[in-house]
């Protein structure tokens, strides 16, 4: 199945509202998903949060082709996800809160541990270049709402609806019934958190998404908050989160990731640990949460709590979708 046609199918599952999505959509993966992680990845190398196999080509080749930093591959990779239209949790054509309002989240950090973020963002298509901006042209680390949309015109971002026909029809359907309901593994929560290390070893990170479909007015999830939705260390790798951002947040969830590689822990076993914080600590039904973590050698893991979560591989021998291990099984 292609990926184009596992967006529609996601959203078809979506728009129907069915309980057992997730199920549905485990049943009819693409046969080249591997559930068992390989060992390592040899640098230059992106891994990225769901199915972004063209998005990871594209920030590999930035840093292949065109002997650019990992810092430019993030950019180049997440933009070409926030320009995607089909792609319905994420920059434009992202599902709206429950005002009508497509508001955006996102953060950058690089292998300096400088950090970037923006969130409640409305009008602007890339929040993550503008995140970069906040990063290297400001003395702040994180810019909200009028400000971050005034910064951003004032860095020559062109003022867009961010709406698209699609995602207008689905939310006016959806505000008929009005009922908020987080689904396991399917687009109302499908951010991009990308990592990338490119030839002198250096590790950049980013995160961006329009967060939790028909969320409450305000609303701003894990992606923007470094820490919580993305973490790099240099001397020892990154981490990424996606899913319910609460529960990445109350649990600071990719430092924790990175805090546990510090202490000894291979990337899989950080995600694991970090994934069994959050689900013996907070009441987890039908809630998602997934990592994914690399370390400074290259090593790479991922879990979840559910099921399902699916992430991308890429270097120059391989680009590999791969469903995470997770705390419950199918
Ligand atoms: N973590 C994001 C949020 O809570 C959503 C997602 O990962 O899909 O806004």
């Amino acid at each position: 199945m292609s990926r184009k046609s596992l967006f529609k199918r996601r959203s078809f599952l979506q728009i129907l509202g069915l309980g057992y999505a997730s199920t549905i959509l485990n049943s009819c993966k693409t046969e080249n998903i591997k559930k068992e992680p390989l060992t390592s990845l040899k640098a230059p190398f992106v891994l990225s949060t769901w199915y972004h196999e063209v998005d990871n080509t594209i920030a590999l080749n930035t840093m292949v082709d065109q002997s650019k930093t990992s810092l430019d591959a993030i950019v180049a990779g997440i933009k070409n996800v926030e320009n995607n239209p089909d792609d319905a949790s994420v920059g434009y054509g992202g599902r709206p809160d429950r005002a009508g309002n497509v508001t955006l989240d996102a953060c950058i950090m690089n292998a300096e541990g400088d950090a970037g973020s923006v969130s409640f963002l409305k009008n602007i298509k890339n929040p993550i270049e503008v995140a970069r901006h906040v990063m290297e042209e400001t003395p702040h680390v994180m810019l909200s709402g009028e400000g971050a949309y005034k910064f951003a015109r004032e860095k020559g971002f062109e003022h867009i609806d961010l709406l698209t026909p699609s995602s207008k029809k689905e939310w006016e359907k959806w505000v008929k019934s009005s009922q908020y309901q987080p689904e396991i593994n399917i687009e109302n929560h499908d951010t991009v958190g990308m990592i990338a290390m490119d030839d002198n070893n250096n590790i950049s990170g980013g995160c961006s998404t329009s967060g939790m479909a028909y969320k409450l007015e305000g609303r701003v999830g894990d992606s923007p908050i470094i820490g919580a939705g993305l973490y790099v260390d240099n001397e020892i790798g990154a981490a990424t989160a996606t899913g319910v951002g609460e529960l990445v947040m109350k649990t600071l969830g990719s430092f924790l990731v990175v805090e546990l590689m510090r202490q000894g822990h291979n990337p899989q076993e950080a995600c694991r640990l970090a994934v069994i914080r959050i689900v013996e600590r907070y009441d987890t039904k039908d809630m998602q949460v997934g990592f994914i973590a690399c370390s400074k050698s290259g090593k790479f893991g991922a879990y979840s709590i559910f099921p399902g979560f699916i992430y991308t591989i890429t270097d120059s021998t391989q680009n590999s979708v791969l469903e995470a291990l997770s705390y419950y099984s199918k």
